[in-house]
């Protein structure tokens, strides 16, 4: 092989680099494992489209998003880890080494973690993306207590929308639930909480076309539109929280890693062993439930841990058949002096 190519072989690889990547890299680094970290499209994650973050421990001012991931990087760089702002494009986890296709180039590595993360999904509507993180949010459990005292919309009409609706009735005054149809998708037991919260109002068979506000002055109303007459009205509001489902980043594992029917990567709990033995996954990719920046943190660990003994379980197996194949290399002589000796005794 060689020093080009030799360069392109890892003995482990962390695809994605939010909290759970970060920290698979931090902890494998320290294993001596010198990871190599493609950080994707977003490198960061979704922490860094969060401002203030006050429920990562260890920071009890409170930290920025982006500055929390860059610190977590610099972590890891410090014990070894290298990253790169790369995005992998095609795995081929059929035979090991598995193969990674980035934008940048073609790796090869022994051990994979998976943690391409999740991405909460937008309307799409260009003053949506202008105003996140300066009103405009994708989680309550990490923005709610900003909007104390103040009204706030929430939109969707899933089982994540009603539990936002209901955790944000602790800060805000009201909150409006806006759904696109007149029922929601959620379970009947959150719908019945929803419905009976007397901070909770519903505007049923509507749709966000903007959200209005300034970076500077945050968001002061939605423009909605009625989906059965077309009609428009305003709705004043602080604060709009986009709930209307995730996206686990997972569509280059289809076909070759388990996953269930909306695509979270399946994992043997408690372990975060994939149906590839060898390739492990952390984060949002494999957590529908938590989705926390410190759960991410978590199984990023338990990942890298998984991984660092399957490595020395492989390299001990591969070790042990060497040197059996050594004996049995050293066997003939040893027969033959057998034999010599018995020759001698006959
Ligand atoms: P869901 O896909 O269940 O719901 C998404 C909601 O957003 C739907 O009401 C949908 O409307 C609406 N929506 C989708 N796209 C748009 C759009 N472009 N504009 C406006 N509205 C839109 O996602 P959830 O995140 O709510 O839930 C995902 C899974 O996680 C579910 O299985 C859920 O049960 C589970 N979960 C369970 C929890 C619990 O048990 N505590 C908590 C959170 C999630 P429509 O209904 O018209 O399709």
């Amino acid at each position: 092989m060689d020093a080009p190519q030799r360069e392109r072989h890892h003995r482990l690889v962390i695809l994605g680099s939010g909290p759970a990547g970060l920290t698979a890299a931090l902890y494998a680094a320290r294993a001596n494992l010198a990871p190599l970290v493609l950080e994707g499209s977003q490198p960061g994650g979704q922490l860094t489209i969060t401002t203030d973050v006050e429920n990562y421990p260890g920071f009890p001012r409170g930290i920025m998003g982006p500055e929390l991931v860059d610190l977590m990087r610099e972590q890891a760089r410090r014990f070894g880890a290298i990253s790169r702002f790369e995005t992998a494009l095609r795995v081929d986890l059929r035979r090991r080494p598995f193969t990674i296709e980035s934008d940048a180039g073609t790796y090869t590595c022994d051990t994979l973690i998976v943690a391409t993360g999740a991405s909460a999904k937008q309307l799409g509507i260009e003053s949506e993306s202008h105003l996140l993180g300066y009103g405009v949010s994708a989680c309550a459990t990490c923005d709610g207590f900003f909007f104390r005292g103040k009204e706030v919309v929430v939109v969707g009409g899933g089982d994540t929308a009603v539990e936002e609706a209901l955790f944000l009735t602790k800060f805000a005054t009201k909150v409006t639930l806006v759904h696109r149809r007149d029922e929601l998708r959620a379970s009947k037991i959150m719908q019945d909480r929803a419905l009976a919260h007397e901070r909770i109002a519903f505007r049923w068979n509507s749709v966000v076309h903007e959200v209005l506000g300034t970076r500077e002055g945050g968001v002061r109303a939605v423009r909605l539109v009625d989906t059965r007459t077309g009609e428009e009205s305003e709705l004043d509001t602080q604060g709009v929280f986009i709930a209307i489902g995730h996206q686990p980043n997972t569509e280059i594992f289809k076909g070759q890693l388990a996953m269930n029917p909306v695509g979270y990567l399946e994992v043997e709990e408690p372990t975060s062993r994939t149906s590839v033995e060898g390739v492990f996954a952390a984060g949002d990719v494999m957590d529908p439930y938590y989705r926390q920046a410190v759960t991410a943190a978590g199984t990023g660990c338990r990942a890298a841990i998984d991984a660092e003994r399957w490595l020395e379980a492989q390299e001990g197996a591969h070790a042990s058949a060497s040197a059996a194949h050594a004996v049995a290399e050293t066997a003939p002589p040893a027969k033959a002096a057998a034999a010599a000796a018995a020759e001698g005794a006959a």
